[in-house]
């Protein structure tokens, strides 16, 4: 067997696929391609979202931490600056209730206040106070005979508690000089226990809020020194109208401080509506709060601007991504479309090709075989009935005097006589499998498979003499009609005779059929 033909190439590569599953296959590899695009576009945005949630939470979380720090240093600072004015107090108090004062003994106090006050920079004064809320003694050299405190709110809450502790009451602007101050006060008992007076130092509020200033807090950003009580002792930034301003329904009191003495979270400030990244402690030993926080807008601005930068950066990558799909896709429709035109083209051409190969086996004035399709049949014929061991006989079948008639009807009608009598032998043919071809000009050849030498004559007399009955007319001969001349030659499957030999006989037949007067059948010997 030879390499396959171009026409067999073409035909296989079109076979197989039929035109549906064609577009379908070229459909589901757009949708495969849309689809993975999509997957791309999808996947690097859901990565750059979890990556910015991620880092978002890092700096909140860094800043948490950095709150919690800075609470815990504030709460230690403030309990050290009390602590030191507390510790005048407790032994000012110890001193007042053992040793009851004369007129040296108050001037020797007064003296001992002003030095201790000068050996604390924090410290605003020392003051003694009798049980009707009278001066009786201060650090500041004061003088101030009809002066009262008995309005004072740590004056008020001593009298009417009996606690001994430290007291820190709400920040206010000193009498005596007119600068904020936060007090600490202690009770002073009679010996039976009767209220007997109260021992307040005053701690200036620059005091803390220097060091807080001093830290960066951002634009927005807070430190608040409260009172257990939920007043504002001193707050940074600094206002006059938020100091003792009560924060007991705002987030710390109501979320956080019931959760623990300290820890972070991010919530939302009643004082000013700001979301804020907070830390907090309790301050060890004195009913105080510190309280420090960060804005979280401001926390959160350099990761904003990174994550938008990144978010910049992964658009312009989707939109390119996707500009070069949308271009991949229109490319890929259009080559399915070219190639769907291609293969639409291979099947007409292979459509013509069929066509043209029949035409190709077929004579085209009387439409039977061709001389070529006689000789593939008869190859192919012979073969078989070698390997069957089954009979097989020719015609060989020849218009007579044709010549004279195509001089006399011309060509024309010469061409038609020839389609009449083509015409007349099918007819003959159909029922036996023969295949009758136009052997050469006016001469047929019938391959007759599966006949013998007797059937093969009877059916040439058969078509003899319907070509004669036709009456063709052909004036100028003895008949008047035309008619034909046959040879007839049989196969012998046990001989190894070849179609040529086969044809030879039959040839021979014919021509003593002609050389016997014509319009007859000769079998071959
Ligand atoms: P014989 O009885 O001995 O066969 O005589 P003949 O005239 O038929 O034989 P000859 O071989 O001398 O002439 C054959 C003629 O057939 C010659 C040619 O004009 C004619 N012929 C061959 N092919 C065609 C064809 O296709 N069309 C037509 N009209 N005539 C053809
Ligand atoms: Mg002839
Ligand atoms: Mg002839």
């Amino acid at each position: 067997m030879g390499p396959p033909s171009i026409e067999e190439g073409i035909e296989h590569a079109g076979r197989g696929t039929p035109p549906t599953a064609r577009s379908a296959v070229a459909r589901l590899k757009v949708r495969s391609v849309v689809t993975l695009l999509v997957a791309v576009c999808l996947s690097m945005s859901a990565i750059v979202i979890w990556e910015a949630w991620n880092s978002r939470q890092y700096h909140l979380r860094d800043k948490e931490v950095a709150m919690s720090n800075l609470a815990q240093t504030l709460a230690s600072q403030a309990q050290a600056t009390i602590k030191q004015a507390d510790t005048l107090l407790f032994s000012l108090v110890e001193r007042l209730e053992y040793e009851p004062l004369d007129a040296v003994g108050l001037a020797h106090l007064e003296r001992l206040l002003s030095a201790q006050r000068s050996e604390l920079r924090q410290l605003h004064g020392l003051f003694v106070y009798d049980e009707t809320g009278r001066w009786v003694a201060n650090s500041n050299g004061a003088v101030m005979p009809d002066a009262n405190n008995a309005d004072r709110e740590y004056f008020i809450f001593h009298r009417d508690h009996p606690d001994r502790g430290p007291h820190i009451g709400p920040s206010i602007k000193s009498r005596s000089s007119g600068e904020w101050i936060m007090t600490v006060s202690r009770r002073i008992n009679h010996a039976d226990g009767r209220f007997a007076g109260v021992v307040l130092a005053t701690i200036y509020l620059d005091h803390f809020l220097s060091l807080y200033d001093s830290i960066d807090m951002g634009r927005n950003g807070v430190i608040n020194l409260i009172t257990d009580d939920a007043r504002i002792v001193v707050r940074r930034p600094f206002k006059e109208s938020e100091v003792g301003t009560s924060i007991a329904k705002g987030p710390l009191f109501q979320q956080l401080l019931p959760t623990g003495d300290a820890g972070t979270a991010t919530v939302k400030s009643m004082v000013d509506g700001v979301e804020r990244v907070v830390g907090f402690r309790r301050v060890d030993g004195y009913p105080l709060i510190v309280f420090a926080a960060l804005n979280k807008d401001e926390v959160l601005a350099g990761w904003r601007e990174v994550s938008l930068l990144s978010a910049a950066i992964v658009a312009v990558l989707l939109g390119f991504i996707g500009v070069l799909g949308y271009r991949l896709i229109g490319l890929m429709k259009r080559q399915n479309r070219v190639q769907n035109d291609l293969l639409d083209a291979q099947d007409k051409l292979l459509e013509v090709n069929r066509g043209l190969k029949l035409l190709a086996l077929e004579d085209a004035l009387t439409g039977l075989s061709n001389r070529r399709q006689f000789d593939l049949f008869i190859h192919a014929e012979m073969d078989r009935a070698r390997r069957v061991q089954s009979g097989l006989a020719i015609l060989m079948i020849d218009v007579d005097h044709f010549k004279p008639f195509n001089d006399q009807y011309g060509h024309v009608a010469g061409d038609e006589c020839l389609r009449r009598i083509s015409a007349i032998i099918t007819q003959h043919i159909e029922c036996p499998g023969g295949l009758a071809a136009r052997y050469g000009g006016e001469e047929f050849a019938v391959v007759l498979p599966g006949t013998d030498y007797v059937g093969a004559f009877l059916l040439g007399e058969n078509i003899r003499h319907a070509v004669l009955q036709a009456g063709i007319c052909h004036s100028g001969r003895a008949d008047g009609v035309v008619t034909v001349s046959l040879g007839v030659a049989a196969f012998d499957p046990a001989s190894q005779a070849q179609p040529d030999d086969l044809i030879h006989a039959a040839d021979k037949a014919l021509y003593v059929a002609k050389a016997s007067g014509r319009n007859m059948s000769v079998i071959a010997n």
